[in-house]
């Protein structure tokens, strides 16, 4: 009996150790586009470095105390939504009416398991919606109207259209709204913003998560979706290959299912998670003639964040390592 008792205990001590010694690395970002310093200025590129290094911060805590790459993947972009600074949740662009509509996927490496919300106006957090479509329905994907009545059934927090709009959106859509009608007499049928966020993580029993939360593209019409929402263009995760988020021009992402371009070739080809995304955005993103980037880390805990773009708001950690913030593509 003792002896047992101490297997069990020498058993326990071992798994412990096992787990502690386990790296684990988190990896995020606030969307790529043409993002200069002179631009940004010095007050908001220390806004924007301050949020990221928050956002970080809150997904470590997890991962730090042994929790899960989706629990680490979600509370970020839960952040990063609730930021004004960010294309996602509240701050979001606004489409053609001056509404938020926003998309946002999340996908579990551990049995690539997955869920999605696409053209919602509604949901305060559309990861949240995403991650409960994932373990509490059968489907992948829900949209619009639909999308919100199961957030509503679920309990999740509902609000008013108005929540998500800043007063710098509300400005920027007067603006661009009159100068494209007084332009060409038409709406554009979108405009770049960036800003859209992206987490991937890998936790100390080595699964791997990714998850991405979008307003898309600004002035969209006709209720259009990008890429963020859809698993295989805009997020991907599998364990023992990788977990991937995308920004940029979605269009291209969904076209040459670009996240799981960057996994193809790793798991067929060998490439390293750094070598598949190079080519990826440098090659097939470029050749494509689309622009943005994307952020990744495989289950050994590399890290890569890549993008054809003047800049691409990023930032990761690794276990016991430092918080790694940057922005523009000098850095
Ligand atoms: N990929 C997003 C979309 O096309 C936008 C972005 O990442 O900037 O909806």
């Amino acid at each position: 009996m003792r002896i047992r008792t101490l297997f069990a205990l020498l058993s326990l001590l071992f798994y412990t150790q096992l787990l502690s010694s386990q790296s684990f690395a988190l990896v995020i970002h606030g969307g790529a586009g043409s993002i200069q310093r002179e631009d940004l200025g010095p007050a908001r590129d220390s806004l924007y470095r301050k949020a990221l290094q928050e956002a970080l911060a809150t997904g470590y805590a997890i991962l730090d105390s042994g929790g899960s790459a989706l629990d680490a993947v979600e509370s970020v972009i839960v952040y990063m939504e609730n930021s004004p600074l960010f294309n996602a949740g509240r701050g979001a662009i606004l489409n053609s009416e001056g509404i938020a509509e926003l998309d946002a996927s999340i996908m579990d490496g551990r049995d690539m398991n997955a869920g999605a919300v696409a053209s919602v106006r509604s949901i305060k957090n559309p990861i949240k919606a995403a991650r409960l479509a994932m373990e509490r329905s059968s489907y992948v994907l829900m949209v619009a109207d639909g999308a919100e009545h199961f957030a509503k059934d679920q309990g999740l927090e509902i609000v008013e259209p108005e929540y998500f709009i800043t007063p710098a959106r509300r400005e920027w859509y007067k603006k661009v709204k009159m100068k494209d009608e007084r332009g060409a007499g038409r709406i554009m049928l979108s405009h770049p913003a960036f800003g859209t966020v992206g987490c991937v993580a890998l936790d100390s029993r080595g699964n791997l998560a990714a998850g991405t939360s979008t307003g898309g593209r600004g002035l969209k019409r006709y209720r259009r979706v990008g890429d963020s929402p859809i698993i295989g263009a805009g997020t991907y995760a599998e364990n023992g290959v990788c977990a991937l988020s995308a920004t940029g021009y979605g269009e291209y992402y969904i076209r040459g299912v670009l996240a799981y371009d960057v996994a193809a070739r790793m798991k067929y080809g060998g490439l390293s998670l750094q070598d598949a995304m190079h080519e990826v955005i440098h090659q097939r993103l470029q050749d494509m003639g689309g622009t943005g980037g994307l952020i990744g880390v495989d289950s050994e805990g590399n890290v890569s964040m890549d993008f054809n773009t003047n800049g691409m708001f990023r930032a990761y950690r690794k276990k016991d390592g430092q918080a790694v913030v940057k922005i523009y593509g000098d850095e």
